[in-house]
């Protein structure tokens, strides 16, 4: 109990600005936090979700960290992406600090669309939408662009 603790408070301190919610059961303690920036000079947002998942009987906890969402313009390219690396060197010091197993997988998650080549905004493209020349109308400002892939 106290072991997740630490790791808890590691990321509420700085990467759960947004949103914390902690449930502990009696051999379990589930947590979603949530991290959101605004980069104000860039004109980028993301925002970033942490799952710890600890259960005390299988002295087991699984960390997932992954990018939920955001408007990246060129600043803001890599940004969430340096953000996740960030907390992940974290949890790996003081894992290694407290001496725990600690093992980093990458997991593929599915794209939440296409991003426009122009404006970044991202969205899926239903078939009806693309043309027969292979490219759709951006949902947000309107250019068109070559569908690569629709995944
Ligand atoms: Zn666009």
């Amino acid at each position: 109990m106290e072991e997740v603790e630490s790791l808890l408070e590691l990321i509420k301190k700085d990467y759960a600005n947004d949103y914390r919610r902690i449930w502990s059961l009696d051999d379990r303690t589930i947590a979603v936090l949530m991290y959101e920036r605004l980069g104000v000079i860039g004109g980028y947002s993301f925002t970033v979700m942490t799952i710890v998942d600890y259960s005390i009987e299988d002295r087991f906890c699984e960390i997932q960290v992954r990018y939920v969402g955001g408007n990246l313009s060129f600043l803001g390219t890599g940004k969430s992406e340096d953000f996740i690396k960030e907390i992940t060197s974290s949890i790996e010091t003081l894992a290694k600090e407290k001496l725990w197993k600690f093992q980093v997988e990458k997991v593929k998650i599915r794209n939440a669309g296409t991003p426009c080549p122009n404006c970044k905004k991202a969205y899926r493209y239903p078939k009806e939408k693309i043309r027969e020349d292979g490219t759709v109308e951006c949902q947000n400002c309107g250019k068109p662009f070559i569908l690569q892939d629709n995944l």
